[in-house]
């Protein structure tokens, strides 16, 4: 059965504003399902549009052979997704009942809305060590950072002596990584062992290019248009000195914007929501999720880029499996496609041609 979503019920609410949430909208959107996106709103350093928007020069989104700031590619992306019909809204979704169908949810100011399918697009937070210059160096490009492999290899950062701080598996990669490009990495640590696995930080400490500062704490970082130093203090005399970097970058973690689901869908220890392996179903049927949000190790725009591609896909399966919006559907047994569409054979090819023909695009002959 057709259901016709009434005003506060949407056939697919989108909650983000990062590249997976802008590609679902952009897919879910020339897909036909109205989609609504609940873009968040500005807190502290956190702004619509997510992490990118804390970054300068992006060299690694394709199609870019120029690099582009973060904030003109997320608003290309979100230009994009306009142009297909996305409804957004500029509040952030603070609670959500998922025992409920359609789900039920709770933005910021507005009444409570509901929707047939939710993609949780909500990325995660780099956690800063919380000094002022060091946010403000970090927004302004200033040679501040919390990823290695998106900023290492920009010029700036070239022969100078690198500071990584923190003492985890991801300060440890980071440190690595950063021997490619930097003269001398130190890598600054408040205790006197790492807590990162022994094969990773065996890797750090035998390093030719790598000094560990034991016991130490960065308590200011140093610069106005670009950063010259850190001051640091010992944890264990209180004394403290000044020492001049060219770069730093913060690897103390990340902590995924997944709170307001209060437990409410299956996630890790800390925190990222489980997906079934190679998709982006959630424990409850009817919640996809993509992007940082269910992603501890890749955390890269483009993955997440891919992620919100396959949640709006699955989506667009989910609701027309459920009779929601346009399409009737039969079931393969791969998977499940719009019955007006779907090829009458059972296979690839088929679901190929029926996810085309869902597409707006014309069926493709097989070659040969
Ligand atoms: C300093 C830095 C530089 C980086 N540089 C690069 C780079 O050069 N190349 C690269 O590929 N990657 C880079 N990354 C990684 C990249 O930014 C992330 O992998 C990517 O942004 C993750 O995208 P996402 O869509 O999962 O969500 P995010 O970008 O994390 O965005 C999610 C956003 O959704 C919104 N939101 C959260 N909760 C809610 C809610 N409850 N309701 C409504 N809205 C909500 C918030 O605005 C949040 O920021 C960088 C990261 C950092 C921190």
């Amino acid at each position: 059965m057709a259901t016709t979503p009434d005003a506060s019920t949407h056939e697919l609410v989108i909650i983000g504003s990062g590249p997976a949430a802008w590609t679902a909208a952009i897919y879910a959107g020339r897909a036909n399902l109205n989609p609504v996106l609940y873009e968040g709103e500005p807190v502290g350093i956190d702004l619509p549009g997510g992490q990118l928007m804390l970054t300068t020069d992006i060299e690694n989104f394709p199609g870019f052979p120029e690099p582009i700031s973060g904030p003109a590619l997320m608003d290309r992306m979100k230009e994009q997704a306009l142009r297909y019909g996305v409804r957004v809204e500029s509040e952030l979704i603070v609670e959500a009942d998922l025992s409920q169908r359609p789900f039920l949810l709770k933005p910021n100011y507005g009444a409570p809305i509901r929707a047939h399918a939710v993609i949780l697009a909500t990325g995660a937070k780099a956690k800063w060590i919380g000094l002022e210059n060091e946010l403000r160096l970090a927004q302004i490009g200033g040679g501040v950072s919390a990823c290695a492999v998106c900023d290492g290899a920009l010029p700036h950062f070239r022969n100078k002596v690198l500071a990584v701080v923190g003492g985890g598996d991801t300060a440890m990669e980071e440190a690595t990584y950063l021997t490619k490009f930097a003269s001398e990495v130190l890598v600054i640590h408040r205790r006197d062992s790492f807590r990162a696995s022994k094969a990773m930080a065996s890797r750090v400490l035998n390093h030719p290019k790598i000094r560990v500062l034991w016991n130490t704490q960065v308590v200011d970082v140093l610069g106005d248009d670009v950063i010259e130093g850190v001051r640091l203090k010992d944890t264990v005399t209180g004394d403290e000195r000044d020492l001049a970097v060219g770069g730093l970058f913060v690897a103390i973690g990340h902590e995924p914007n997944t709170g307001f689901l209060k437990g409410q869908l299956e996630t890790t220890p800390h925190g990222y929501v489980v997906t079934t392996p190679g998709r982006t179903a959630t424990s409850v049927p009817g919640v996809f999720a993509a992007g940082d949000v269910i992603d501890d190790y890749y955390r890269q725009a483009i993955t997440s880029a891919g992620t919100g591609c396959m949640a709006a896909l699955e989506a667009e399966r989910y609701l027309a499996h459920h009779g929601i919006g346009e399409s009737p559907v039969v079931e393969t047994s791969e998977t499940v496609v719009c019955a007006a569409d779907a090829a009458p054979t059972i296979g690839l090819s088929g679901v190929q041609a029926a996810v085309g023909a869902a597409y707006g695009e014309p069926a493709v002959e097989p070659r040969g």
